[in-house]
C-alpha cells in the first residue's frame, strides 16, 4: 500500500452486512450475522444468541464499520503480497500472447500427428487380420510396427500434456496481470459494486474470520482471516 487511504464505503443500503456468515463467534464458533443495531450503532452478532437468546450464547458484538474496514485493508495487502512485478517485467504481455499462439499451433499439429498414429495402429491391426494372405503381415512385423507406433503415440501424448500445462500456466499469468490491475483500483472498484457484490467478493476470497473474545464490544478485534487461496502458494507456482 502506497499510503493509508480512507476507506469508508458508501452505504446505499444500510441493511447489508457483507461479512455475515464469515465472522465466527469467539465463544461458540457459530457464524455472526447482522446484529440488532440502531441506525447509529451497527454490529455483527452471534447467530446463536440472536436466534436462541442469552442462554445459548452471549451476543459478542463486534462493530460493523471496524470489522469491514479492517477486512478490506487486509484483503488489499494480501493481494499486494502476490508481488508479480518482477515476473511481469521479464515477460511482457505481447510475449505472453504470441507465445500462447505458437503453443496452440503446436497443439494443433500434435493432435493431427496423434490422429495419424492412431489410424496407423488400426491399419496395422487390419493388415494383421487381413483375409487375403498376400496382404497379411506376419506376427513379428505386426508386433514390431505396433510397438513403434505405440512409442510414437506415447511421445506425442506426453508432449501434448506438457503443452497444455504450459498454456494453462500462461493463461494464469495473464489473469494475474488482471489481478494486479484490480489492486490499483480496488477501492474505487469496491465502492462501485453493490452491497450484494461486496458480500459475494468477501465470500469468494475469505473462508472465515476469527475474532478475539474481548469482554466488551470495544475490546473485540479481528484476530485472523482465513483465505480460500494462499498467496504464498501462488508465488511458488509462478517462480517454477
Ligand atoms: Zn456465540
Amino acid at each position: 500500500m502506497k499510503s493509508k487511504r480512507s476507506i469508508q464505503p458508501k452505504k446505499i443500503h444500510p441493511g447489508t452486512y457483507p461479512l455475515s456468515g464469515l465472522l465466527k463467534c469467539p465463544q461458540c464458533g457459530s457464524v455472526m450475522v447482522q446484529g440488532n443495531s440502531s441506525q447509529k450503532y451497527k454490529y455483527y452478532q452471534c447467530n446463536k444468541n440472536k436466534s436462541s437468546g442469552k442462554s445459548a450464547c452471549s451476543s459478542n458484538l463486534i462493530k460493523k464499520n471496524y470489522a469491514e474496514e479492517y477486512v478490506l485493508e487486509a484483503v488489499l495487502s494480501q493481494i499486494n503480497t502476490l508481488n508479480l512485478s518482477p515476473l511481469l517485467q521479464a515477460i511482457t504481455i505481447s510475449n505472453l500472447n504470441s507465445n500462447l499462439v505458437s503453443l496452440e499451433d503446436e497443439v494443433k499439429i500434435l493432435k493431427k500427428a496423434l490422429e495419424k498414429v492412431e489410424k496407423k495402429i488400426i491399419d496395422l491391426y487390419k493388415l494383421f487380420n487381413a483375409e487375403d494372405e498376400d496382404e497379411r503381415i506376419s506376427t513379428e512385423t505386426f508386433t514390431l510396427l505396433v510397438k513403434e507406433a505405440e512409442k510414437e503415440k506415447k511421445r506425442d501424448q506426453q508432449r501434448l500434456n506438457e503443452l497444455n500445462e504450459r498454456i494453462a500456466l500462461q493463461k494464469d499469468l495473464n489473469l494475474s496481470q488482471n489481478i494486479n490491475f484490480v489492486v490499483d483500483d480496488f477501492i474505487s472498484f469496491y465502492q462501485l459494486i453493490s452491497d450484494e457484490d461486496k458480500k459475494l467478493l468477501f465470500h469468494n476470497l475469505i473462508k472465515e474470520i476469527h475474532i478475539t473474545k474481548g469482554s466488551t464490544t470495544k475490546e473485540r478485534k479481528i484476530k485472523e482471516i482465513i483465505y480460500h487461496f494462499l498467496p504464498e502458494n501462488m508465488n511458488t507456482l509462478l517462480s517454477a
